[in-house]
């Protein structure tokens, strides 16, 4: 079923204490003040995501998940988290192919298909990340770009395990920079992602989220949210303080 989500990327900030006050102070606002059947979503970092887990398992709306997975299964990888790992501390999904992980960690089509695998092994839902770069939609290469990272990233994933991905268009940049698509700019490519995923998963394409990534704060996010193929929103900076993020949430209508 096509949800509406608003997901917290938290990045690599908040100590332990920070992290557990933001996680209460989202948890509780939500609890009392979010009643239009938003699915709300925390990926903390690695360490924080067990106590963060236990601050949402009593909750039906709000979940968390990483921010990254291993592409391999298990061994002899110092320094890597594997999506079982993930899965056991009560995780529900993860974030692949992030734009901060392609362009800095070049992580490849190839290598984050592995990863999408690994979370569907280990019951994870992933929220598959894809957006161009500034040089590509000036030239004209945005829907090229998009459609290469969905279909490399992707389009390997069977039919009955696909309704579970989440997809994140996050023009990069618009991330972090204070900029935003214009709300035709990311209908257009919304649009143009469902009816990519419909050419390959047909009628499936109407159920998945796609939600829209890039500077989203409160002032713009009802008028995004209101668009027929923007089913949320995955947020950033603006995720880091609970008024501010619980006030994006309250603008999907
Ligand atoms: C992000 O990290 O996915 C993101 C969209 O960041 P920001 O909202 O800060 O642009």
């Amino acid at each position: 079923m096509r949800r509406k989500i608003v997901a917290g990327n938290w990045k690599m900030n908040l100590n332990s204490q920070e992290a557990r006050q933001l996680a209460s102070e989202v948890v509780n606002m939500v609890k009392d003040e979010v009643r239009n059947g938003v699915e709300v979503l925390l990926f903390p970092p690695f360490v924080h995501l067990s106590q963060v887990g236990q601050l949402v398992v009593e909750r039906k709306n709000i979940f968390c998940g990483a921010q990254n997975c291993s592409a391999l299964p298990s061994g002899a990888y110092t320094g890597e988290i594997s999506a079982s790992m993930i899965e056991s501390v009560g995780a529900k999904f993860v974030l692949i192919g992030h734009s901060e992980r392609r362009q800095y960690f070049n992580e490849t089509n190839e290598v984050l298909a592995q990863k999408v695998l690994r979370a569907f092994e280990n019951n994870l839902s992933p929220v598959f990340c894809c957006g161009e770069l500034k040089e590509e939609r000036e030239k004209g290469k945005h829907f090229e770009t998009v459609s290469r990272q969905i279909e490399e990233g992707l389009f390997h994933i069977k039919s009955s395990d696909f309704s579970r991905v989440v997809i994140a268009y996050e023009p990069v940049w618009a991330i972090g920079t204070g900029l935003t698509a214009s709300p035709a700019q990311a209908q257009e490519m919304h649009l143009f992602i469902r009816n990519l995923l419909s050419k390959k998963y047909g009628s499936l394409a109407g159920e998945i989220s796609i939600l829209y990534g890039g500077s989203c704060n409160e002032q713009n996010a009802a008028e995004l949210f209101s668009l027929p193929d923007i089913d949320g929103g995955l947020i950033g900076g603006a995720s880091l303080k609970s008024r501010s993020f619980v006030n994006i949430i309250k603008s999907m209508a």
